[in-house]
C-alpha cells in the first residue's frame, strides 16, 4: 500500500532530492535501506537511557501523542506509551470501549476529532488492513504510525526485530532468516520480509501450504513487484528450512484470523511445525530463536527453548521500547537522534 506522501518521498529519493519530511510510518515498503539503519543506530543510542536509573529525557518535551487501539495489545501499546514518556512527551492512551467508536462514530471522525485537539501523532492498531493508511491520506495536521493493521503491516514489530538480530548478527547482508509458521494472517512476517530485503537478508519462509502468503512470493500483493520479492523462498519442511539458519522467527498461530480449514489440525502443525530443541540444534550454532509475542508455548515453540539462553524474545521487547522512542524522535523532530538523550 502506498501513500501519496510515500510515493513522493520514493521520487525524492530516485532524483537524489532529499526526501520530504516523514509524517507517518504505515509499513517498512516505504523506508530505504538509509532510513532503516539509521534509525536502528538512533534505537542503539536510545536504548542507553533504558539502563540509566532515571528514564527520562526533555527531547519531545510540549509534544501530544495518542494510541488508539482497537485490537488487544500488551507489548506494543506499552511501549509506545512508555517511549513517548521517556521522552517527556504527553501520551494519551485511548481503547475502542469506553471511547465514542462505541456510539458508532466512524474511525475517520473519532481521528478529525483527536487532530482538533492538536494532537501530534496517533498511534492506531486497527483490525482492519489498510484502516492506517485511510487516515494518513485523511489528517492533514497529526502524523499517523501503523501499530499493526489486520494481517497487513507491523512496522515497528519488523524494526525491533532488525534492531534485535543487527545487536547480535551485525550487518544483516546476507544473513538468512527463517520464518516459521502462519506467514499468511502475519503482520509482522510481511512487514519483517520488507525490512529483512531492504538491509539484504535472505528469508525462508516455512509453515503448511495453506498458511504462507503467496501473493508476497509470486506478486501481486500490496506493495509487492509483479514477480514477487527477490531472495524470499518457501520451504514447507522445517528441518531442512531451519539447516544452517542465522535466525529463526517463530509465529503465532492467529486463530482469530483463520478460516475454518486453515490448518491441517494442531498436533499435525505441532509435529511438522513447531520450533523444538531438535531442530533449533539444527540451525547456525549461536543461531538468534525469536517470537513477536505473544506467545502460544507448546504449539508453535517447545516450552523449554521459549526461555532458553539463545531465545532472544525478552531482548525484542526491550529493543521495541528503544526502536519506538527512535521512530516518535524522528516523526515529531524530522531528526534521528535524541539529542539530549
Ligand atoms: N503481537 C503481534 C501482532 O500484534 C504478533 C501476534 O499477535 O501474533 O501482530
Amino acid at each position: 500500500m502506498t501513500t501519496a506522501l510515500a510515493e513522493e518521498r520514493r521520487d525524492a529519493r530516485a532524483d537524489g532530492a532529499a526526501p520530504p519530511r516523514r509524517r507517518h510510518a504505515l509499513d517498512l515498503d516505504d523506508f530505504s535501506r538509509d532510513e532503516i539503519t539509521g534509525l536502528l543506530d538512533s534505537a542503539d543510542a536510545m536504548r542507553e537511557l533504558l539502563r540509566r536509573s532515571i528514564k527520562k529525557a526533555p527531547s519531545l518535551r510540549g509534544k501530544v501523542i495518542l494510541t488508539l487501539f482497537l485490537e488487544p495489545s500488551t507489548r506494543t501499546r506499552v511501549s509506545f506509551e512508555q517511549a513517548g514518556k521517556m521522552l517527556s512527551a504527553d501520551v494519551i492512551n485511548i481503547s475502542g470501549s469506553g471511547s465514542s467508536a462505541e456510539k458508532g462514530e466512524s474511525l475517520l471522525n473519532t481521528a478529525l476529532t483527536l487532530q482538533a485537539m492538536r494532537a501530534d501523532l496517533l498511534v492506531v492498531r486497527s483490525p482492519h488492513s489498510g484502516a492506517p493508511y485511510f487516515l494518513a491520506r485523511n489528517l492533514d495536521r497529526m502524523g499517523v504510525v501503523n501499530a499493526g493493521d489486520g494481517r497487513h503491516a507491523h512496522p515497528t514489530q519488523a524494526l525491533l526485530d532488525l534492531m534485535t538480530m543487527r545487536r547480535s548478527l551485525g550487518d544483516l547482508a546476507g544473513k538468512r532468516v527463517v520464518i516459521v509458521g502462519d506467514a499468511l494472517h502475519s503482520r509482522v512476517a510481511r512487514s519483517d520480509v520488507f525490512g529483512l530485503r531492504a538491509l539484504g537478508a535472505s528469508v525462508t519462509l516455512c509453515g503448511p501450504p495453506t498458511l504462507l502468503p503467496l501473493d508476497l512470493l509470486r506478486g501481486g500483493g500490496a506493495g509487492v513487484p509483479a514477480a514477487g520479492i527477490p531472495g524470499v523462498s518457501v520451504e514447507h519442511d522445517l528441518d531442512r528450512a531451519i539447516a544452517d539458519a542465522d535466525a529463526v522467527i517463530a509465529l503465532r498461530i492467529q486463530q482469530e484470523r483463520q478460516e475454518a480449514g486453515a490448518l491441517p489440525g494442531m498436533r499435525e502443525y505441532t509435529r511438522r511445525w513447531q520450533v523444538t530443541e531438535a531442530r533449533y540444534r539444527k540451525a547456525k550454532p549461536g543461531a538468534l530463536l525469536m517470537h513477536p509475542g505473544p506467545m502460544n508455548e507448546g504449539i508453535e515453540i517447545a516450552s523449554s527453548l521459549a526461555h532458553a539462553p539463545g531465545a532472544l524474545i525478552e531482548e525484542q521487547v526491550t529493543n521495541g521500547v528503544a526502536v519506538r522512542m527512535a521512530l516518535l524522535y524522528q516523526l515529531l523532530t524530522g531528526e534521528r537522534e535524541g539529542g539530549e538523550a
